[in-house]
C-alpha cells in the first residue's frame, strides 16, 4: 500500500498492480484491468522501477506463492480522493452483470454467490434506472468507466461509495426480504450510486463538509425512489 494525506481535497490519480496466487480469483479495484499475466519478480523490478526494498520483498513472495502467480494492473484511476481508493482480492466471484455505455456487476464472496444469486438482478435493475436517471437530472455522464457492487460479510458500516467498486454489507440480503427491506435495499443502491457525482467526482474539500454529501444522497435517494 501507499502513504497518503487523508484529505479530501487533496486528490491525485494512482495505479495499481496487485500480485495474488492464481488460487484467488482476478482482483478488482476503481478502474478496469489494463493487464494480467503470470508474475516475473526481476521483470516487474526492472518495468516498474521498485525500490529495492519492495523488489526483494515481491521476490520473496513470488518464491513463498511458487510459480504460479498473478500480476494485474489496473489502469490509473481518474483524479480521486484518496478515501475512496479500494482494490478487492480474494475469493470474489461476479454473479451477474449487465453491459452498455457503463457495465455493471455484482460480486460477492464464492461461499455466499447462492444468497446473492436470489437479488442480483433486482440490483441490477435497480442501479441500471438509477443510472440513467442520475445522469439526466445532474446534466453529466456517469464519471467513471464502470460500476461493480460487491457485497460482504461484517462490514462496520452499511456500505461505502470507493470509486466505481462500492462495497455493501450483505445483511442488507435477507433471507425472508420484506417490502421495506426491498426498500431500504434500494435506498442504499441509489444513495452509493448518487456519491458518485456528489463525493467522488465533486469532492468536500474538509470532513466537516461531510453532513453536506450525505444530506445530499440521502435526499436524492429519497427523491428517485
Ligand atoms: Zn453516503
Amino acid at each position: 500500500m501507499f502513504p497518503c494525506f487523508d484529505q479530501p481535497d487533496l486528490k491525485a490519480t494512482m495505479k495499481l498492480s496487485v500480485v495474488n496466487s492464481s488460487k484467488w480469483n482476478q482482483p478488482i479495484s476503481n478502474q478496469p484491468v489494463a493487464s494480467t499475466g503470470l508474475f516475473n519478480a526481476v521483470k516487474h523490478r526492472k518495468d516498474s522501477g521498485l525500490v529495492s526494498s519492495s523488489s526483494k520483498q515481491l521476490e520473496a513472495f513470488a518464491k513463498i506463492a511458487g510459480k504460479n502467480t498473478i500480476l494485474t494492473t489496473f489502469q490509473p484511476t481518474e483524479l480521486l480522493p484518496t478515501y475512496v481508493f479500494a482494490f478487492g482480492a480474494g475469493h470474489l466471484v461476479m454473479v451477474g452483470s449487465v453491459d452498455g455505455p457503463v457495465p455493471i456487476s455484482v460480486y460477492s464472496l464464492t461461499s455466499k454467490k447462492e444468497n446473492l444469486e436470489i437479488f442480483s438482478a433486482y440490483i441490477l435493475d435497480v442501479t441500471q434506472k438509477g443510472m440513467t436517471f442520475f445522469q439526466t437530472i445532474f446534466g453529466k455522464a456517469y464519471p467513471f468507466k464502470k460500476y461493480d457492487q460487491i457485497f460482504l460479510r461484517g462490514l462496520s458500516v452499511w456500505a461505502i461509495e470507493n470509486a466505481a467498486m462500492v462495497v455493501y454489507d450483505d445483511s442488507l440480503l435477507k433471507p425472508s426480504q420484506t417490502e421495506s427491506d426491498y426498500y431500504e435495499l434500494a435506498d442504499t443502491l441509489l444513495h452509493e450510486l448518487s456519491h458518485h457525482w456528489f463525493g467522488n467526482y465533486v469532492t468536500i474539500k474538509w470532513w466537516d463538509e461531510l453532513w453536506l454529501k450525505e444530506s445530499f444522497a440521502c435526499f436524492i435517494a429519497s427523491y428517485a425512489l
